[in-house]
């Protein structure tokens, strides 16, 4: 069970060691999923696995648990059981939770490759509302489920469409046209 308080891992200096920085990446993703999906259940998230037994990827992905109120939040690695604790996420730059509450519309659930959600955790959000559907997106049959209403998904559309426009990197907008093309081509009937 590996204990940690997030604290410890914000603003880590430039030269921190890619072992740590990798740690860091990872905790302020799980808080990231843990508080733009619900709390009081546990929910596996699109999110993979660290580690690397044997050099190969653990398949696994991370189910995370968020108790209200505030409470450390758990996670558990599905296939290799690597799990710990996190405190001291609240108010940190990785709370999504959401300031006030939205009037419910009819959520969506649309499938979309793995590494299109790989391609949408990279980007840099703006506003938490596009950020917390992208760690929303929970795993589901080795791809990943967005869960997200009409708008929600037009508006996150938009946002990536704008980011590809804008991505130096041919690789990086090669990831993000797959990506958009997997959201466009999900995208239910009007
Ligand atoms: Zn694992």
């Amino acid at each position: 069970m590996m204990v940690t308080d997030l604290h410890h891992f914000l603003d880590l200096p430039a030269g921190a060691p890619g072992p740590a920085r990798r740690l860091a990446e990872h905790l302020s993703n799980i808080v990231r999923a843990a508080t733009a999906g619900d709390a009081g259940t546990a929910w596996e998230s699109a999110l993979p696995c660290r580690r690397r037994p044997a050099n190969r990827r653990c398949p696994g992905r991370m189910t995370v648990l968020r108790a209200e109120p505030t409470a450390p939040i758990r996670w558990q690695c599905g296939v290799c059981h690597d799990e710990g604790v996190i405190s001291n996420w609240a108010g940190s730059p990785f709370d999504l939770r959401p300031r006030r509450l939205t009037l419910a519309h009819p959520v969506n659930e649309i499938v979309i490759p793995e590494e299109a959600a790989a391609a949408l955790r990279e980007l840099r959000f703006p506003d938490p509302g596009c950020e917390r559907l992208v760690f929303r997106i929970r795993a589901h049959d080795g791809g990943a489920v967005l869960p997200a209403t009409r708008g929600d998904l037009d508006e996150l559309i938009g946002f990536v469409a704008a980011e590809a426009d804008h991505e130096p990197s041919r690789r990086r907008r090669q990831r993000l046209d797959t990506a958009l093309d997997a959201l466009s081509n999900a995208a239910p009937a009007h």
